[in-house]
């Protein structure tokens, strides 16, 4: 509460208008940003949490295969790591520690597929899964897999779609669990269930980088990533059940049984689990602020929401006239970090937000918007200010 007070007490304009030309480094920004600015991309990556760098700084050094001390120090904090996690998850099972979600879902997409494509050659994932899904799916399909994809604005029920897309002969289905473009939530829970019933030999995939902390996951394995829950980028860790059969896609010293070669990096995961620790239930504040968020926005006749059926720390919408990349840089003018709503390139209409069902139109001028706990009423109604202004000034 005193520190929600001294941080609205501090957000005052004239420190932020104070703060326009003043040319901060990473560091300052980083630590001292949140005295005036006003940070809402954190889907891209949240802010290393106070918990997450002291851990790494007070973690000792020690190689984690190293047979003295240091080493079985090291080797401690990295299985006490895998109980937060796995705890957090709610789950028994293994934990693998990546360099990211990039890596854990190479590693889940091409490990199942080498280790099952005596079985089938199968595969069911979305039209909207991030590229670190996506990209490898192509280098399968190159490789002879048939890879079934779904868009859900072409289903009512998506969940229903997916579980009904997979057969006898499917060998694994992806999926993630929240998009990160607008937030679109997948039910884990129902779709590995139903599936599972049906085919238990079928390996379930979720990739759960937006989705961990703030809704359920349920799977055979799940990508995770620390930098999207305030921990420090480049560690991501991949859970599997006991049972599920992965070869590795990294070869050398045989760390992590094998499956992960590579030192561990001990101060990072040290940091992902004391994020984890640190992870609060925001689930209250999330929906404060994305009412607030949609109330205002609604207000406004060029603004149309693009989020459907999504979490509420992600709100994705257009506004009509004004390219995503203006109206990004307007705002940050004045320290309002957003990012543009849909991963197209220039000209190129993003696969992902048109199986989203999002226009084209739309999707040139789409604004994400993506909170963390820090962030406060205040914050979005200082955004709100901003997109006003700019559909005045740039709105034809
Ligand atoms: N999956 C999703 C849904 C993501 O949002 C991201 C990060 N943008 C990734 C995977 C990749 O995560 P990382 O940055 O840890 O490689």
């Amino acid at each position: 509460m005193s520190i929600e007070i001294s941080a609205a007490v501090f957000k005052f304009d004239v420190l932020r208008y104070l703060c326009y030309n003043i040319k901060l480094s990473n560091y300052e920004r980083t630590y001292f940003g949140a005295l005036y600015m006003i940070y809402l991309d954190n889907a891209a990556t949240a802010k290393p949490c106070a918990e997450a760098v002291k851990a790494a700084a007070s973690c000792a050094f020690g190689n984690p295969s190293s047979l003295h001390g240091l080493g079985i120090e090291a080797e401690r904090v990295i299985s006490e790591a895998k109980k937060t996690i796995l705890k957090k998850l709610g789950k028994e099972g293994e934990i693998y520690f990546t360099s990211g979600a990039t890596e854990s879902n190479n590693l889940a997409v091409f490990g199942t597929s080498n280790a099952l494509k005596r079985r089938g050659n199968r595969i069911v994932t979305t039209a909207i899964e991030h590229p670190s899904v996506a990209e490898p799916m192509k280098r399968l399909e190159e490789q002879g897999f048939e890879v079934v994809r779904l868009s859900p604005c072409k289903y009512e029920d998506f969940e229903q779609a997916l579980i009904d897309a997979v057969d006898e002969d499917t060998i694994l289905l992806s999926f993630m669990a929240v998009n990160n473009e607008t937030g679109f939530i997948t039910d884990s829970k129902r779709v590995y269930n139903e599936v599972k019933k049906k085919f238990p030999r079928c390996v379930v995939h979720v990739d759960g980088v937006q989705g961990f902390c703030k809704v359920p996951l349920h799977a055979d394995i799940i990508s995770l990533s620390a930098h999207k829950i305030h921990g420090l980028k480049g560690v991501g860790a991949l859970y599997k059940t006991k049972e599920t059969r992965l070869l590795p896609i990294v070869y050398g010293g045989g760390q992590q049984g094998g499956l992960r070669s590579g030192t561990e990096p001990v101060e990072l995961i040290a940091a992902f689990s004391a994020a984890v620790k640190a992870y609060p239930d925001l689930s209250e504040k999330f929906a404060l602020l994305k009412e607030k968020l949609v109330e205002a926005l609604a207000k406004l006749p060029q603004v149309t929401i693009n989020s459907r059926h999504a979490v509420d720390n992600i709100v994705n919408f257009s506004v009509a006239g004004v390219r995503s990349e203006i109206m990004l840089h307007f705002l940050e003018e004045r320290e309002i970090y957003v990012s543009s709503g849909s991963a197209c390139s220039r000209g190129k209409v993003s696969p992902v937000t048109a199986a989203l069902g999002i226009s084209a139109k739309d999707a040139d001028c789409a604004v994400r918007v993506s909170f963390c706990g820090e962030n406060t009423v205040q914050d979005v109604e200082k955004l709100v200010e901003g997109i006003k202004d700019g559909i005045k000034r740039f709105r034809r």
